[in-house]
């Protein structure tokens, strides 16, 4: 299993199983959160943590369907 780690201070530590259910990430349009499914990003074949962002639904939805609402903002 993967998890991650974090020490809180000098005595105390957690640390957390990564599953299918407490990751997430901020969609880079509108700063919604987006839970990710980690094996749909590394599905791909390419992992990169720091330079992929996923989409929120809505914002995923307004550019596959074009630029139809005129809201977004660059
Ligand atoms: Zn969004």
């Amino acid at each position: 299993m993967f998890y991650v780690k974090e020490q809180l201070n000098d005595t105390v530590g957690i640390s957390i199983e990564i599953n299918d259910e407490n990751v997430f990430c901020r969609c880079p349009h509108c700063g919604s959160e987006v839970q990710v499914d980690l094996a749909e990003v590394f599905a791909d074949g390419k992992v990169d943590l720091f330079g992929t962002s996923v989409l929120c639904d809505s914002c995923g939805k307004k550019l596959a369907g074009g630029k139809q609402c005129g809201c977004e903002q660059t």
